[in-house]
């Protein structure tokens, strides 16, 4: 690694000018007019320029190159250069001018906000939300509608476009950032105004054609309520989506969740298995129009599809290297083919152990199958799974994620446990052992009265948690980043140089 050439001049010693606060209504384009604040540093990362730099945590970033920072893009663009100058407030109120050759190397530094700016609230009231079918009383965070372009680059969230100026537009393609996950819904202007409650809704469908223009990677997902967006609807907006491909590269087509708190809300009927059956067709017969044209599958129906109609789950190669894990296309597959791989070669380490899994209704016929696969090469594992019902939301809702803590303990209580409990991190708050209605894990095994291992959402980590109780201890409620293990990484890059060898 090439070392930076870092230069520190305390303002205070170059120019006697001493901390003066810094007002946003001067700033060069004019976009903030309230007091400017800067971005108060949290972390130094040891060995970085940062720290080289002699920046502290509690230090507050003013400005790069002079220019004001409105959010990590912001940053990332600005000190993605060569040479910049960063003015920093110390602790004590003086300023620094710090003008820094890095080569463009990461600072080492982070803020406060990781988006380093307040999250946008969505405009919307669309018919689908799942959060206003949320019942009252649950942690405040999980009542926040977030509809904010941003989260769409740094944790693939989806969004409607409808909170977007065109100058938020101009920044995603000055910034190359790239892709943008867009919670489309339908492609009939009038129909997505209706169904997100937005007069401006169907207008923002053409901030599709600008990213389009610009050549910016977009993945789009549908979410299918009955007898309003499918059928017909369903078959012009693949069309009219399709007309994008490749630069958009996958579109997601999705059941609405209904949970059994709608009351006041737009009536809307569960999909039956014969509507997923035509569905599952409509979206296999443009799959294959698809892949002639373009080497793509581009449109793919979620693992809830092809279990409401008992079908058998596309082979791995459909799923174009798993575009869209996030909104559940292809979970289980993947899970299958690296339950496979971690088992290829293994035979019988002799152990015996009697063990349990409980997961949500959607997974569990496929978690059987798994578990057959394992005990078939590890006899001496007894592992009892079973399913759990929601209760709390309605028994519609059947994954894993939407399961709270006193449905798992109060159906599970009596039962066969083992000497431990798998649970899938999935049903906890990320990165802590917390279940959706705030009980903890301490305090389900406590009544449950059996260890909880919670194991990441890798096929690898999942057997490796059923064998070894070491490994799954140290399994953590991070939820996954969908990282791809190697053989499957490698399946992907397959594909895809298939799909487009140049
Ligand atoms: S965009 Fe629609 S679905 Fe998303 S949070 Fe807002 S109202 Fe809910």
């Amino acid at each position: 690694m090439k070392g930076p050439q870092t230069g520190r001049f305390p303002v205070a010693e170059q120019t006697g000018r001493k901390h003066q606060e810094t007002d946003a209504d001067s700033g060069k384009d004019g976009r903030m007019n309230t007091k400017y604040c800067g971005h108060i540093i949290t972390g130094v990362a040891p060995g970085s320029i940062g720290e080289e730099l002699e920046l502290e945590p509690g230090d507050v970033l003013l400005t790069i190159d002079g220019n004001e920072i409105e959010d990590i893009f912001d940053y990332d663009y600005l000190t993605d250069s060569d040479r910049f100058v960063m003015l920093v407030q110390k602790a004590d109120g003086e300023e620094w001018e710090l003008e820094i050759e890095s080569g463009g190397e990461d600072m080492g530094l982070t803020f406060e906000n990781g988006l380093m700016s307040e999250y946008r609230s969505c405009r919307n009231k669309c018919i689908f939300c799942f959060i206003d079918q949320m019942p009252p009383g649950m942690r405040e965070t999980l009542y926040f509608k977030d509809d904010d372009s941003r989260l769409s680059f740094l944790q693939g969230n989806y969004v409607t476009l409808t909170n977007m100026s065109d100058r938020d537009i101009e920044r995603i393609i000055r910034f190359h950032l790239a892709p943008i996950n867009i919670s489309v819904q339908t492609m009939n202007p009038e129909l997505r105004c209706q169904m997100l409650n937005n007069r401006f809704a169907g207008e923002a469908l053409k901030k599709i054609d600008r990213l389009y223009e610009a050549g910016t990677e977009m993945n789009g997902q549908i979410v299918l309520c009955k007898g309003i967006n499918d059928g017909a609807e369903l078959e012009y907006s693949l069309g009219r989506l399709s007309a994008y491909a490749p630069c958009m590269q996958s579109v997601s087509v999705v059941p609405v969740g209904l949970s059994r708190y709608r009351d006041g809300l737009c009536r809307l009927e569960p999909f039956t298995k014969e509507d997923a059956c035509e569905v599952i067709d409509r979206i296999e017969r443009w799959q294959k129009v698809l892949y002639q044209k373009h080497g793509l599958h581009f449109v793919h129906a979620s693992d809830e599809w092809y279990i409401l109609a008992e079908r058998e789950l596309p082979e791995e190669a459909r799923y174009d290297g798993y575009l869209q894990l996030e909104n559940g296309v292809g979970m289980l597959r993947l899970l299958y083919e690296e339950v496979t791989d971690a088992l290829e070669g293994k035979t019988d380490d002799g152990k015996c152990e009697e063990l349990s899994i409980a997961t949500g209704f959607l997974a569990y016929p496929y978690i059987g199958r798994l578990l057959e696969r394992i005990t078939s090469v590890y006899p001496g594992r007894t592992i009892h799974l079973y399913p759990i019902r929601n209760d709390f939301f309605g028994e519609s809702i059947t994954v894993a994620g939407l399961l709270t803590g006193t449905d798992l303990v109060a159906q599970l209580q009596g039962k066969r446990l083992g000497s431990r409990l798998l649970l899938s991190a999935s049903m906890f708050k990320n990165g802590e052992a917390v279940f959706l209605d705030d009980m903890t894990k301490e305090q389900a095994e406590a009544r449950l009265k059996v260890p909880i291992h919670i194991i990441k959402s890798g096929g690898n980590d999942f057997v490796e948690a059923i064998l070894d109780p070491g490994v799954a201890g140290r399994q953590t409620a991070e939820h996954a980043n969908y990282e791809l293990m190697p053989d499957s990484a490698e399946r992907a890059e397959e594909q895809e140089w298939m799909a487009d060898p140049d």
